[in-house]
């Protein structure tokens, strides 16, 4: 299959810039991780392409970004991390989690969300991290994206985010659509890119229907001139690692270390510490020894 990929550009006249994802490697991959149900790999897909859109608008190498769903729905907590360049991990509370199909023969994604919030965190340079929280719209994730770009900040955004589900449970297409609009937007520009914003309601259905990302672009920007920057691949890719866990769970303090073996052995597990990463299932093992504090 197709590496996932971001295209980035922006209008001539520099009222808005865009970023274009095809996204269903990404996709499938969370559902090798994560054995997602169709609404689960639906909503989780549909976050995980929000934060590598959002991620790819980053500025530092080192910068990140964390998307956090807190909904009361079948499907808990969905989080979405992305770097820099737009490669994301993600992980979802509930994946088994599923619902029938609304009337429109689309996964109820809203509906396995549920009310709550949408939690926008960013680790950039040095300083405290920065987060803000919006309530959710619909639990659709694209609408509850775009609230917290209008409400938090103040950055008219528009955009779209679809995951087309096969019957065999694997992605079919999937991708998004990500406009926002810069200082002194013209006003008929604006107008322009709502207008088309309309033809971008079923983005997985144009990407499942074969168009590319520059094509895609050509609706989102149709009768507006825009040059193209750059496009690369992205890929759904974590950042844990043996030693970054270790130094983790050595933080916690010695007194809790200790604690934690003293509970793997009255569980009869022996003096092994077993810890599995959310976001790629990756397990690790740890002695005691493993985790003595470093001088
Ligand atoms: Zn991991």
């Amino acid at each position: 299959m197709k590496n996932a990929s971001i295209l980035r550009g922006m209008t001539r006249d520099g009222s808005a810039r865009f970023a274009v994802l095809e996204s269903s490697a990404i996709v499938n991959a969370a559902i090798d991780v994560h054995h997602t149900a169709p609404t689960a790999t639906a909503a989780l897909g549909r976050l995980l392409g929000g934060a590598s859109l959002m991620g790819s608008l980053l500025k530092e190498k080192s910068d990140t970004l964390s998307l956090t769903v807190t909904g009361r729905g079948a499907l808990g907590k969905l989080i979405a991390v992305s770097d820099y360049m737009g490669n994301v991990r993600g992980y979802v509370q509930n994946p088994a989690a599923d619902l029938p199909l609304k009337e429109n023969g689309k996964l109820d994604v809203g509906g396995a969300v549920g009310a709550g919030t949408l939690t926008v965190s960013k680790d950039v340079g040095a300083g405290e991290p920065y987060s803000g929280t919006v309530p959710l719209v619909s639990g659709e994730i694209a609408e509850d994206i775009a609230s917290y770009f209008a409400a938090s900040e103040q950055t008219p955004t528009l955009l779209s985010l679809g995951v087309l589900v096969g019957v065999n449970g694997r992605c079919r297409a999937a991708g998004g659509v990500l406009v926002q609009l810069l200082p002194y937007a013209d006003g008929a520009v604006i107008d322009r890119l709502e207008k088309n914003a309309l033809s971008l309601s079923n983005i997985s259905g144009l990407f499942d229907h074969g168009l590319s990302k520059k094509e895609i672009a050509e609706i989102a920007l149709a009768d507006i001139p825009f040059d193209v920057f750059d496009e690369f691949d992205v890929a759904y890719r974590c950042s844990c690692g043996r030693e970054r866990i270790a130094a983790a769970i050595r933080s916690l303090g010695e007194k809790e270390v200790r604690t934690l073996f003293a509970e793997q052995k009255a569980e009869g597990k022996g003096e092994v510490l077993e810890v599995n990463c959310h976001f790629c299932g990756a397990r690790y093992l740890f002695t005691p020894q493993d985790l003595a504090p470093r001088s």
